[in-house]
């Protein structure tokens, strides 16, 4: 998967259709918020991709206990040389003292089985590799996870 000039909408669409099944059948909703239009960046699209089904599914789980209202918000803001996705949840949360620790390689809440603790880790790897960064911005009641990339791949 080379690097290749995408819009970064038909990223997310083909993104939200890998899970729309699941989102469905547990009541999930999926809104995108932003002004996408014709934005194009320079991506390895399917890497990009799977960090967003990553963050998607973690979403769908931190909700799984709620029985009503679940959404997973995309929100997209541009900057001049950036753009910002963010994946926001009204799930479970992330509380303060394991904050800092879930991106570490194999840091799960998970049951064994269900998780490996490896998707945080790895979707860092893929977007700092991008020349970008992924963090987590915890608000009041929403989880928030911030993807930056760099509207243009500098070739290193
Ligand atoms: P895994 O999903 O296999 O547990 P990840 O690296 O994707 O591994 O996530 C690590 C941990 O971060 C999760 O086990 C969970 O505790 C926490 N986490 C990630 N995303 C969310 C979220 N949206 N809401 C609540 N907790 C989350
Ligand atoms: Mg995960």
């Amino acid at each position: 998967d080379p690097f290749t000039k995408n819009k970064i909408i038909d990223i997310i669409n083909d993104t939200i259709a890998l899970c729309s099944a699941r989102m469905q059948e547990n009541n999930v909703e999926i809104m995108i918020e932003g002004n996408f239009n014709d934005l194009e960046i320079d991506c390895r699209p399917s890497q990009i991709s799977q960090v967003l089904l990553n963050l998607l599914s973690n979403a769908q789980h931190a909700l799984s206990n709620l029985t009503e209202n679940k959404w997973i918000k995309i929100s997209l803001t541009v900057e001049e040389e950036f753009i910002q996705i963010k994946i926001i949840d009204n799930g479970v949360g992330i509380s303060e003292n394991i904050a800092n620790k879930i991106f570490q390689p194999f840091f799960t809440t998970k049951e064994i089985g269900v998780g490996t603790g490896l998707g945080l880790s790895i979707s860092r790897g893929i977007i700092k590799d991008h020349g970008g960064d992924l963090f987590l911005d915890r608000k009041e009641k929403n989880t928030v996870f911030v993807v930056v990339l760099p509207k243009i791949q500098i070739t290193k």
